[in-house]
């Protein structure tokens, strides 16, 4: 995976699409949410339902990516 590919991949759950991804051995880490993505015969898979989430969160609604987008929801 090259790092020209690597810079346009954007986290699949950041509700804006604008958070970078860094290699990180043998998966991908959100540069917003720390959440970690497989990589798998080279390539990253980048669905929601394959993210590992930072230790100490067990939803992904717990992301601070997910947190401020709900409040920004609730404040509309
Ligand atoms: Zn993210």
């Amino acid at each position: 995976m090259d790092e020209t590919f690597l810079a346009q991949l954007r986290c699949p759950i950041d509700p804006r699409r604008e958070a970078t991804l860094s290699r990180d051995e043998q998966r991908l880490v959100c540069d917003g949410c720390r959440a970690h993505f497989p990589i798998k015969q080279g390539l990253p898979v980048l669905v929601p339902d394959e993210v590992e989430l930072p230790a100490g969160m067990r939803e992904v609604s717990q992301l601070p990516c997910q947190r401020r987008e709900n409040r920004r929801k609730n404040a509309n």
